[in-house]
């Protein structure tokens, strides 16, 4: 198994051209918060939504929720709406010319109403808690919104691969064979339990391959997409299952929630901050006022950029130790590195990314580090004896 050189060529040209779509998003997102904020569309609008006089239900002094969501509706439809375009061809037309995506333009859509719809239902009641906790807790609403979301983050990472994930994938568990004993004998040698092996049918959505650990107690699993289980030996496949497993064994999932919520919780403080701050200087009548939204989606910008390559870098070395485990508990360095080469073969990924690039935008190590990474763990000294004492024959 080797590293395509013609695909890695196509790989770097699809990054790029991916990477350069992602800058006019940002572009777009920018401008259009600053004309909002020049031409003072945020506040004609609140004047606007005023005079609606069924939308004056106000629970508390200042606090108009209804106002609060025809606003955030109004906003996001009009955002959807401009990037429309932008969105089709970077999730259709695109990936279709890389040969990626497998989907027909019906299912593509079908997709991305859902996706949206769901978005649309958890962002709103996401503002209406932020909105109804600074109108009754003013000075701590940002400690409560963070507490209610960590709540909320364990819940959903359980409830997602029964009530999610099924929305846009279907799951079958895998038949008893090869591929369910090796992982059960993965998971006996580790002294813990997963509920189950997955195959996700993938291969009517997309040509790549993936596999992941989901779900949090009784609802925790190994997911390995179709087009992995077609296309692998089972040695590759049993490295990767012990890739997922590792993650499981390090409670990595639990791992992201919070650390995810350690940082929400900082530009939560942060964004209170500065609410207090432009409302005290007048530019909006009070906390609650729903022209500060522009405002919030503009914070909430700023911090996610702040904040991917911070928790990319994290993830980075979750991935390292999660291969380390792999390559501890199978000692098959060669099936580990055929596998990650037919990963970057077919999933279109760059081997050797620029480091700026990797720090900003990666979740995972670069394939020639995981490469590089195999070879260094073949090479220490106790590989071997290691390899004869507790590999299983
Ligand atoms: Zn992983």
């Amino acid at each position: 198994m080797e590293i395509d050189i013609e695909r890695q060529q196509k790989a770097r040209e699809y990054a790029r051209i991916r990477r350069r779509l992602s800058f006019v998003d940002l572009g777009i997102a920018t401008a259009g918060l600053l004309i909002v904020f020049a031409t003072g569309l945020d506040k004609w609008l609140r004047n606007a939504i005023q005079n609606i006089s069924f939308l004056s239900w106000q629970p508390v002094h200042g606090w108009y929720p209804l106002q609060v969501l025809l606003y955030f509706l109004l906003a996001i439809l009009v955002y959807q709406l401009i990037t429309l375009p932008l969105g089709y061809y970077s999730g259709f037309v695109l990936p279709h010319r890389y040969g990626i995506s497998t989907m027909s333009l019906k299912s593509w859509v079908n997709d991305l109403l859902k996706g949206f719809g769901l978005g649309l239902i958890l962002e709103a009641a996401a503002i209406t808690l932020i909105y109804g906790l600074l109108a009754f807790q003013p000075l701590t609403w940002w400690l409560w919104v963070a507490i209610i979301m960590l709540f909320f983050s364990v819940i959903m990472a359980n409830l997602a691969p029964i009530l999610l994930f099924p929305l846009f994938y279907k799951f079958t568990p895998l038949p008893e064979g090869e591929l369910t004993q090796r992982l059960l004998a993965l998971t006996q040698r580790a002294n813990t339990r997963v509920r189950g092996i997955y195959s996700m049918q993938m291969s009517n959505k997309t040509t790549a391959a993936n596999a992941a650990l989901m779900g949090l107690g009784n609802t925790r699993r190994v997911v390995v997409g179709d087009t992995m289980i077609d296309r692998y030996t089972i040695d590759e496949i049993e490295v990767v299952l012990a890739h997922e497993l590792g993650h499981h064994v390090h409670s990595d999932i639990w791992k992201l929630i919070i650390s995810q919520s350690l940082l929400m919780l900082g530009g939560l403080y942060v964004a209170n901050l500065i609410l207090h701050g432009v409302v005290a200087a007048g530019f909006y009548l009070s906390l609650m006022d729903a022209a500060t939204l522009p405002f919030f989606f503009l914070l909430t910008g700023i911090f996610s950029l702040i904040v991917m390559p911070i928790s990319n870098s994290y993830s980075r070395l979750i991935e390292y130790q999660a291969d380390e485990y792999a390559l501890q508990t199978t000692h098959k360095v060669d099936s580990f590195k055929s596998a990650m080469t037919r990963l970057a073969n077919q999933n279109l990924a760059e081997i050797e990314p620029s480091p700026i690039v990797e720090i900003f935008f990666h979740s995972h190590p670069s394939i020639s580090k995981r490469l590089k990474h195999a070879e260094e763990f073949a090479h220490r000294p106790n590989y071997a004896f290691n390899a004869s004492a507790s590999a299983p024959s």
